[in-house]
Formats: structure tokens, C-alpha cells, sequence
């Protein structure tokens, strides 16, 4: 018997996968459970930062995200509806690295999952519930499956089953918005920058505009109000009629976009409070099972990956038998930082959304939240995990 953990990760969305990339370059080979029947993404896309992007690159993906991203960098813009320039969007790290990249969610997917051995991943498997004693953990599956684990890595996204083994669980928050995404050919509108992120702000509703795959696609974000609580979705489709009138008067560049486009799909936006433990004996949440957040920082899969970075560096360095201590090192070095994006992210929100008496006060939080943005890119969680798993 070796003394390498064996690691279950249950569910195959971005942290997920992130996770299985940074264990496998670890040297250890986790087997992840998914419970669809093919691991995939909806047409949308995903903006990734240089806090995430220098794990990426450790796997070995640098290369991938280069050649299938769109890297964003000067010219990103904040604005009022009018049009009227606010602040530059932040797209370097304190060091100048511009390490900002819009990508296509299912590209990302489909890198991180060729990276892993095809018998690391099962499909069509839903997790119903966990076991755990002093010798090792027993996941169980719907199909009937049981597999035996040392650590189980609970990815398994907002509604986590796997939660309520570790914490009594708090509901998920809803914001009373909901985002409308799609992606727009960049030959629809072909003025269009393919190399900067654009954000415009209004009262209650913000618009956000990024390039993914080198610019050929661009993907848009339009934040709305709505009294209708929707399950968190990926999929509901939404009408393009009522997003244009949503953002009808706003800066014709944000109305020109709008009228390209054909096909739109909603998301209610959640978020949870910060959780009070993450970790229970063998098992421990990852991504948004432990911290899911509002989009407004950009960070939900980003924290994701520096999620899994951490994880696989603790596992590193401890045996099957102390599994379970490292599943703690890693949720301390984790917590307090996912906890604080969490809440930066809701405050983000409150600014794009204009909830201000005088937005001369909001454009100036906005112009110097480039200081939490740079203590969000600058971070390398590898170096913290490291030396907590001395
Ligand atoms: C529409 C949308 C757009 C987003 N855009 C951005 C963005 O631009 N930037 C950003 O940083 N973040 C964004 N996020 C958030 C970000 O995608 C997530 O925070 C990040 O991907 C981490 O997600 P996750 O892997 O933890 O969970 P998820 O992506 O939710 O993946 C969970 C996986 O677990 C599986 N699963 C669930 N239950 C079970 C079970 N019982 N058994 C087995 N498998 C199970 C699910 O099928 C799914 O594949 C977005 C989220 C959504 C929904």
C-alpha cells in the first residue's frame, strides 16, 4: 500500500478540474466524479486574472490560454451609462505583468480536463452522501458506486451536496439581480476592441463587455434588476428584446452591441456568507462549495484555482494518514482571503450598481479599488500553502 492520499474530487466545473491539473503536476493522481453525463460549459465566457493565471501557467497551460484567450490590457474602461470615462480598469499585476485574459468557458473546460488521464474522470456519477472514520472515507454515488478515499474534495459547485457533512448550511443569498450573458461574433461588430474589458454603470444595472478567443467572440454581461427569484441557473434562456430595452438610452456603444445580438441566457446571482469551517475530517469544500461569489470582482473561478493550487501543495507534503491535517492547513491558508473577496465582491456590486447619493463618491471608490484589485492579482497562495505545509 502506498502512503500517496488518495483524493476524490466530486464534480467537474473549473475548480473541479483545476484542482485534479494541480495535484496531478503534484504527483498525485485524484480521480474526479462528475455528475453529468460529459463534462461541459455554456457559451459564456470567463475572466481570468494573474492570481489564477500563474497556476495556470505552473500546469503546464500557459501556452493553451495564450493561443485560445483573448489577453486584455490597455484601454479597459470604466464608465458611467452616458459614456462618461470613470477610471481604467486594472490589468496588470503591481509587477506590470498582464496576466488578464478572457476565455471561453468550455475552452477552459475541455484544457484542464485533456490534461488529466482519461480514467481520472467518471461521468455520470452523482454523489449522494459521505461516510468517514479514523481509516478513510467512503463516497457514495447514485448509479450504486462506493469508492474508497483518504481526502474528498467537495467541488460540487453552490448547491453542494457534500456541504452539509462539513457545516450547517446557510442558504444561498440571493442579489435580486440577474445576469444576462451571451457572446456576439466580433464580426457583428467590428469596431469593437478586441483587447480591453469595458464597464458601464447606471442605477441598479451594470453592462460588461470582455473579448474571448483572441476577439473573435465578444461576451457581454448585462446586470438587471428583477423581483423574480430564479434558481441558479446556466441555462434559462432570456429574451434579447427585453435585455436591449433593460440598457435602451445607455452609451450607443453598449446599444449598437445590444442589437446584435440574437440569442441571450439569464443567471440568478447567489452568493452564500462566508462559512465558519470548510473541512471535517477527510472531507473539505473547494470553489464555489465553500465560497461562492457575486461575479463583480471577477473572481469566483480564479479563487477556484488558487483553491486547488493550495490543496494539491499541502497534500504534497502529508501521507494517507495525515490526509486529514492537511485538509486544515489548506482551508487556513484559504479561508480568510476567499471570505474577504466574497465581501469585496458584494461591495463591487453595490458600486457598478450606482447604490450611492453621490456617485462623485462612488467614482472615486472605484478609481482607488485598483489597491484591493492589486492585493487580489498580486497574491501567489503556492508560497503561503508551502510554508503551511512545513
Ligand atoms: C453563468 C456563470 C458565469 C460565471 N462567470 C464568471 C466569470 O466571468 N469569472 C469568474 O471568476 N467566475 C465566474 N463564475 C463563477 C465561476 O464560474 C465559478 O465560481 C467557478 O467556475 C468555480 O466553480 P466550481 O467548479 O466550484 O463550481 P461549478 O462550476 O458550479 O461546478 C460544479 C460541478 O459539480 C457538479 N456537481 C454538482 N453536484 C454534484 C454531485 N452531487 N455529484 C457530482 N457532481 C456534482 C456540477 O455538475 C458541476 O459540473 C460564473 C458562474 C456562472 C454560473
Amino acid at each position: 500500500m502506498g502512503s500517496e492520499p488518495r483524493v476524490v474530487i466530486v464534480g467537474g466545473g473549473i475548480g473541479g478540474l483545476f484542482a485534479a491539473n494541480a495535484l496531478l503536476h503534484h504527483g498525485i493522481r485524484a480521480t474526479l466524479f462528475e455528475q453529468a453525463p460529459e463534462l461541459g460549459e455554456v457559451g459564456a465566457g470567463v475572466f481570468l486574472t494573474p492570481n489564477g493565471v500563474r497556476h495556470l501557467n505552473r500546469v503546464g497551460l500557459g501556452p493553451a490560454i495564450e493561443q485560445a484567450g483573448a489577453r486584455i490590457g490597455a484601454g479597459s474602461q470604466y464608465h458611467r451609462q452616458d459614456g462618461t470615462f470613470v477610471a481604467p480598469i486594472l490589468t496588470t499585476d503591481s509587477h506590470g505583468w498582464n496576466a488578464v485574459y478572457g476565455m471561453h468557458r468550455a475552452d477552459l473546460v475541455t484544457m484542464l480536463a485533456e490534461r488529466l488521464p482519461a480514467d481520472a474522470v467518471h461521468t455520470g456519477h452523482r454523489c449522494t452522501g459521505i461516510e468517514q472514520d479514523e481509516r478513510c472515507a467512503q463516497v457514495r454515488f447514485a448509479n450504486g458506486v462506493t469508492v474508497e478515499a483518504d481526502a474528498v474534495v467537495a467541488a460540487d459547485g453552490i448547491h453542494s451536496v457534500l456541504q452539509s457533512h462539513v457545516v450547517e448550511p446557510s442558504p444561498p443569498v440571493y442579489s435580486g439581480s440577474v445576469a444576462y450573458r451571451g457572446l456576439v461574433a466580433h464580426e457583428r461588430v467590428p469596431s469593437w476592441p478586441t483587447g480591453s474589458s469595458l464597464l458601464w454603470m447606471g442605477e441598479d444595472k451594470h453592462f460588461l463587455v470582455y473579448p474571448v478567443r483572441h476577439g473573435a467572440l465578444v461576451n457581454y454581461v448585462g446586470f438587471v434588476p428583477t423581483d423574480e427569484q430564479m434558481k441558479e441557473s446556466w441555462s434559462a434562456p432570456g429574451d434579447p428584446a427585453v435585455l436591449a430595452a433593460a440598457f435602451a438610452g445607455w452609451d450607443p456603444r453598449v446599444e449598437s452591441l445590444l442589437a446584435q445580438v440574437d440569442q441571450t441566457f439569464r443567471w440568478g446571482l447567489y452568493d452564500r456568507e462566508p462559512l465558519p469551517t470548510w473541512t471535517r475530517g477527510r472531507l473539505t469544500l473547494l470553489g464555489d462549495a465553500a465560497h461562492p461569489m457575486l461575479p463583480h470582482l471577477g473572481q469566483g473561478a480564479n479563487q477556484s484555482i488558487e483553491d486547488g493550487m493550495a490543496l494539491a501543495a499541502v497534500l504534497d507534503r502529508a501521507d494517507r494518514s495525515r490526509a486529514g491535517q492537511a485538509l486544515l492547513s489548506y482551508e487556513r491558508v484559504r479561508r480568510e482571503r476567499t471570505s474577504t473577496v466574497q465581501r469585496g465582491a458584494r461591495a463591487n456590486g453595490r458600486r457598478y450598481d450606482s447604490s450611492y447619493d453621490d456617485l462623485a463618491v462612488r467614482d472615486a471608490e472605484i478609481a482607488a479599488s485598483v489597491k484591493f484589485r492589486s492585493w487580489i492579482y498580486d497574491h501567489d497562495t503556492l508560497v503561503e500553502a508551502e510554508a503551511a505545509a512545513r
